[in-house]
């Protein structure tokens, strides 16, 4: 485990920083097992109040110098982070590999994408750009600015451990905001080697102490972070019950969130479909990281005549997979995230049963040599009707609904008739149909791709979903406004003091 340590990673390691000075604290220890062999990775003890309130500190104090820095200097010091990030590629993508369970290659993609959102935010540096207005006064000038908003506080999922980070930083910093993160407590040895990686570029630059804080731990982080008046903003991913909770906790101190919250993904396989293109699309995307990406694929919606055609290939396909340590590159699945996981994966096969669902590949738990985790899983699929409750909800695993559709009018129904509305995609070589699909009256979601399947994006697009999904946007386009605040600024030149829309005020 040579990675580990070109991260700088111990045993046992403190949880809260505020760069590169590391707080004591007397909170929770978190243990990190890996879900590829279930062996212990190491120990990060969480944040307590009292170091919690000291990260506070640091950061309202940080804001201060950090917001004078041009932007184009601050800029510089994200170009640095990027190229930080290109050295430890490899130890940071095989450690989300290991403590998170994705393979090898999507952990590597991930570091991939935090280098990808730094040379954006460098170039964004020098392009804040606000709008300049005619002012209806004579010898006036009106224009707006966009000035940093302060902390920004970042709650993130286990299943991107690295990158929803560098998403809202890269961006936050150029802005001139300061960040405190709270990574998932699955996976805390993450967030350590991430900011160990900052804190040595943030040292070489004098960059003060409190630009970038972390502090671990565990759900009651997250509600001091939600409740907190020093965060004007608060960026949160994960589940939908999550955001709802600190959804309600900011907006009752009229604070900000962008939330990036659960999905319930489908592909509609239309009869025009490229159905070989398609089944790499549909399958990469169910089973890929193992059905936990907020953009997998958990419906397909297939046109009924072409719909034996296409499940006979889908379970040929399921029969070629390779389950197994996703370090390997000959596996095309890794494990599921913990027990737990496992856990909610067999009730919702359970209830998909009970609720009339049809199995035509079969899930189970895999045991025996290189499954010792307990965490490895059949992906499965199962015929259905989009109206079972469990169809409706978000399960983190690789399991696949198959859904028939007639119409292209009624996939759409279909696919929008779910509570969630992160990813969609059409398969189909027909423009009128794609056309539909990406028009008002077709799907509702964030992301709806034409002949890609719904995971994956590329950093240079707004990322983000409507509906439960939370309707927040992260990452490329101009999501970096969430992270400012607009100034409108109207300036007077000349003798008088004329009012607007004419109003007379003698005195
Ligand atoms: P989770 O909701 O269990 O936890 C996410 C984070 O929120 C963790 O850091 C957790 O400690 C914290 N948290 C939990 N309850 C909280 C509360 N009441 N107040 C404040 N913080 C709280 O999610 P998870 O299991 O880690 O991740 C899986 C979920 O994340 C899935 O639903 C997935 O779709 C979603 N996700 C969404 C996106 C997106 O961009 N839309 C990206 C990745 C993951």
């Amino acid at each position: 485990m040579d990675f580990l340590q070109q991260l700088g990673l111990e045993q046992e390691n403190k949880g809260v920083s505020t760069g590169s000075t590391w707080i004591d604290s007397k909170g929770a220890k978190l243990e990190s097992f890996s879900p590829v062999d279930g062996k212990l990775i190491g120990t990060v003890i969480s944040a307590d109040k009292a170091a919690y309130d000291v990260s506070m500190e640091k950061a309202l104090a940080a804001f201060k110098e950090w917001r004078m820095w041009p932007a184009p200097k601050r800029g510089e010091i994200v170009r640095q982070f990027g190229e930080a990030l290109r050295e430890k590629k490899e130890p940071l993508g095989k450690l989300v590999s290991y403590e998170m369970g994705k393979s090898l290659q999507e952990g590597l993609g991930e570091v991939q994408e935090m280098i990808d959102i730094c040379d954006f935010a460098v170039g964004l540096s020098r392009q804040l750009y606000g709008l300049s207005m005619h002012s209806e006064r004579p010898l006036h000038r009106m224009y707006e600015q966009w000035h940093p908003l302060g902390v920004v506080g970042i709650i993130s999922a286990f299943n991107f451990p690295v990158a929803v980070w560098s998403w809202n930083t890269a961006l936050a910093w150029i802005c001139g905001d300061v960040c405190i993160w709270k990574p998932s407590e699955k996976t805390p040895l993450c967030g350590i080697a991430c900011q160990k990686i900052i804190a040595e570029v943030f040292a070489k630059n004098n960059v003060p102490e409190g630009v970038s804080c972390l502090v671990q731990g565990g759900r009651e982080i997250g509600e001091w972070l939600s409740n907190d008046t020093n965060i004007p903003l608060i960026s949160a991913t994960g589940s939908t019950r999550m955001g709802k909770a600190v959804s309600t906790a900011v907006a009752a101190r009229l604070g900000r969130s962008i939330l990036e919250l659960g999905g319930n993904n489908a592909i509609i396989i239309s009869q025009h479909a490229d159905l070989d293109m398609s089944l790499i699309g549909a399958v990469f995307g169910a089973v890929g990281t193992a059905g936990q990406r907020c953009t997998s694929t958990r419906r397909l919606i297939i046109h009924e005549s072409v719909y034996d055609t296409f499940k006979n290939k889908l379970i040929n396909a399921y029969k070629q997979l390779s389950i197994g340590d996703p370090l390997d590159s000959k596996n095309h699945v890794g494990p599921l995230i913990d027990k737990d996981a496992v856990k909610l994966y067999l009730d919702s096969i359970e209830k998909c049963k009970q609720q009339g669902g049809n199995f035509v590949v079969e899930g189970g738990i895999l045991e025996g040599a290189g499954y010792e985790s307990g965490c490895y899983v059949k992906p499965c699929i199962a015929e259905v009707t989009n109206d079972l409750g469990i169809v409706q909800h978000e399960t983190f695993a690789p399991i696949l609904y198959l859904i028939k559709y007639k119409t292209i009018e009624e996939a759409i129904v279909l696919q929008n008739g779910v509570p969630q509305g992160l990813s969609s995609a059409i398969m189909t070589l027909n423009i009128r149909e794609s056309e539909l699909f990406l028009s008002q009256a077709g799907s509702d979601c964030g992301i709806a791709n034409v002949n890609i399947g719904t995971s994956g994006a590329e950093i240079g697009g707004a990322f983000g979903g409507e509906k439960e999904t939370g309707g927040g946007r992260e990452s490329g386009s101009d999501a970096w406004k969430a992270y400012m605040r607009r100034q409108t600024n109207t300036i007077n030149w000349s003798t008088n003091l004329p009012l607007a829309q004419g109003i007379k005020f003698h005195i």
